[in-house]
């Protein structure tokens, strides 16, 4: 697996695995930066289907995060965590949750906890427990589900977007599929029917689909239909990473693509580069997908709910930057090179406290 060889060329400060003999709790935390502060990312739960593509994930996941909070401002670096499950099917305990908060807590406050694909506000309740450096629970910690702020964010960007290609900003005459309606995606669409978009979506999850359907109004794509090959304004993939790649890049038939999902591009040079030359406009996903961790950074920061509100509007405006800096080239090349320049300038400035989380900080 080379670890150290691939800390080295992703950029990682730390990262540390775990195995708890007790609940069987196996997980790895990938610090990638603490150059602009203490580091928020979700835990992810999932099975694997080796031990490389746990580690291939984590490293990728938290270098985005890196970007992420860069980019958005927040004194903040990077980091994201993965429990690696036995099978697809493992459900979540209590006794697992904690021994991942314990997990968590060894790092004193330089990692903070918090949802991604698989864990709840619950399940950050329970590891909580363990560690005060987590966010996003309901009780014993606090945040709660930053899912309806991360699809609010994208729908800032999509306006961004839509300004860019000179299209109108009002969604009337809009279409946009979207790829996966669970956290972020149904509440995304709900935003994009009540500004009057016309919205298709798919879900390998079929209540899912249904609820859609039903409660917003959306059109169900079949699942033989293949999305990204749809004849619509804009494709938002609010499931998976990773979806973009040389086969759906070739397929597209839309003009924008801006989703919630991390990770969007299989291969970040490659497909960044083959996106541009075919002419549609992508949304570099960890400027869209922003608005949950400016949520829960925020609270942590102790920023007032005004301000954390007007960070997630200005979505709109760092993407209009990000997509104006980038010309004809990759959007994703510009919004890292856009995010490596604010932590240079952050660098400069003098250190943040690393551990523990001082008053006002808003996790205790
Ligand atoms: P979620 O699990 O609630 O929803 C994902 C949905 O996608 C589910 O309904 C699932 O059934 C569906 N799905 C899975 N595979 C699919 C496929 N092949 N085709 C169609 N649908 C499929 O997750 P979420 O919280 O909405 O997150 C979605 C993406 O957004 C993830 O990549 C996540 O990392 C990213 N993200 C989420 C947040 C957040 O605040 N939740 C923040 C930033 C980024």
């Amino acid at each position: 697996m080379k670890v150290l060889e691939q800390m080295q060329s992703y950029g990682h400060e730390r990262v540390a695995f775990h195995h708890d003999a007790k609940t069987g709790l196996r997980a790895i935390i990938a610090i990638h930066s603490t150059v602009l502060g203490n580091a928020l990312g979700g835990t992810r739960r999932w099975a694997y289907a080796s031990e490389s593509d746990a580690l291939h994930d984590v490293l990728r996941l938290s270098e985005g995060m890196t970007y992420k909070a860069a980019a958005s401002g927040l004194p903040m670096g990077g980091a994201k965590s993965i429990i690696i499950l036995p099978n697809a099917t493992h459900q979540p305990t209590e006794a697992e949750a904690r021994a991942m908060g314990r997990f968590v807590d060894t790092f004193a406050g330089k990692y903070i906890a918090a949802e991604d694909v698989g864990v709840s506000p619950q399940f950050c309740d329970w590891m909580a427990h363990e560690s005060k450096h987590v966010m996003g629970g309901n009780t014993v910690s606090h945040g709660g589900d930053p899912s309806p702020y991360t699809a609010l964010g994208c729908f800032n960007s999509m306006k961004a977007c839509l300004k860019h290609v000179g299209k109108p900003v009002d969604f009337k005459n809009i279409s946009v599929a979207i790829q996966g309606v669970g956290a972020t995606g149904y509440r995304l669409a709900k935003l994009l029917r009540e500004a009057g978009a016309m919205v298709y979506v798919t879900d390998v999850h079929v209540p899912t689909v249904k609820r859609a359907v039903e409660e917003l109004g959306c059109v169900a794509l079949g699942n033989d239909k293949n999305l990204f090959a749809e004849k619509v304004d804009i494709v938002a993939p609010c499931a998976l990473g990773g979806i973009l790649d040389e086969r759906t890049i070739a397929e597209l038939n839309c003009t924008i693509v801006c989703g919630t999902a991390n990770n969007q591009l299989a291969h970040a040079s490659r497909d960044g580069d083959a996106i541009a030359k075919r002419g549609i406009l992508y949304a570099p996903d960890f400027i869209s997908n922003a608005g949950g961790l400016i949520r829960l950074a925020g609270l942590y920061l102790g920023m007032s709910e005004a301000t954390i509100d007007a960070k997630i509007e200005e979505i709109e405006s760092t993407t209009q930057v990000v997509l104006r800096e980038a010309g004809q080239g990759s959007t994703g090349a510009a919004a890292v090179a856009f995010a490596k320049r604010k932590i240079a300038a952050g660098a400069t400035k003098p250190a943040l406290q690393v551990a523990g989380c001082g008053s006002g900080c808003g996790c205790h």
